[in-house]
């Protein structure tokens, strides 16, 4: 495994093997078993498995997020290893974004629900690291979470607006045994955060349970999710959503699948999560 902080590094590696598939992973570090998924199935799929881990700072709003978020590099580089990732980039963040850096890519009306409208400026940080690490790594396939799926359906815009020649692929959310979806903030949240974080498992499956049997109201729906939730004291809630998942439009009547999804402050940690329930 050939780890680098230099973008010099992984165009020449890349390069000499011009001649095998390449998969990209991106990460923001502090590994977890979603992480490795995702490198495990980039691994089946490909001959060569890059990972990055970065902080980007540009997506973050909010500076003591962006300071507080959780690292540990050798454990990080330690779980690279044992799932066999090829080459690991690990940039400081004044090489990617040099002084007098002035290039932003902004997808338009996708992003302006959900997180986009809680996190301003949040997906065009994402857009613009992510159009960089393709312009790098230029991989035939990059792996993306469902966990954000505000996120792959940003990605997914950007890739066919600007012709990017490769397959974005999704995987399933991978969750602690008791529902909660893993995710590096997970590690912020005290004991009892930690058991009350369930409150956002439960409200998606209260949902889900409820279009299932027949609810086609979306209204209802969001206060099906919000019915679990504001029971729970050390919860509040920054948006629950039932949406149409192609345009993220608010359903009023479900008329074709639906995204569920949800970001809550548990004793103060964001946390988000989602499913998508297909009706057709
Ligand atoms: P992050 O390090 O949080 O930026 O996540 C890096 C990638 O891992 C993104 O594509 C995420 O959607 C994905 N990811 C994060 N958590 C999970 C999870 N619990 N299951 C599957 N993928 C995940």
């Amino acid at each position: 495994m050939k780890i680098t902080k230099h973008i010099a590094d992984i165009r020449q590696q890349r390069s000499a093997e011009a001649h095998l598939s390449w998969g990209l992973v991106p990460t923001m570090g502090y590994l977890h078993e979603g992480h490795l998924s995702l490198i495990q199935r980039a691994k089946q799929e490909n001959e060569r498995v890059g990972v990055s881990i970065f902080v980007n700072p540009t997506q973050f709003n909010d500076a003591n997020d962006l300071s507080s978020y959780p690292q540990d590099l050798e454990r990080d580089l330690a779980l690279l290893k044992a799932t066999r990732a090829d080459l690991v980039w690990i940039p400081d963040a004044n090489s990617v974004y040099p002084k007098n850096f002035q290039t932003y890519v902004t997808v338009e009306n996708i992003t302006s629900a959900l997180e986009g409208a809680a996190r301003s400026g949040h997906f065009r940080g994402v857009a613009t690291i992510v159009a960089k690490l393709f312009n790098v790594f230029q991989p035939q396939r990059a792996y993306f979470g469902q966990k954000d799926a505000q996120q792959v359906a940003v990605i997914r815009q950007m890739v066919r607006d600007l012709n990017f020649n490769l397959n974005v692929v999704v995987c399933p959310t991978i969750r602690e045994a008791d529902g909660l979806a893993m995710s590096s903030r997970n590690a912020k949240l005290s004991p009892a955060a930690r058991k009350d974080a369930i409150c956002l498992y439960e409200a998606l499956n209260a949902a889900k349970t409820a279009i299932h049997s027949g609810e086609r109201s979306g209204p209802r729906l969001r206060e099906r999710m919000q019915s679990v939730i504001q029971p729970v004291e050390a919860a509040k809630i920054d948006y629950v959503s039932a949406a149409n998942p192609q345009t993220l439009e608010e359903w009023e009547k479900i008329e074709g699948d639906v995204l569920l999804s949800l970001a809550v402050f548990v004793g103060g940690i964001r946390l988000i999560d989602n499913m998508l329930i297909e009706l057709n």
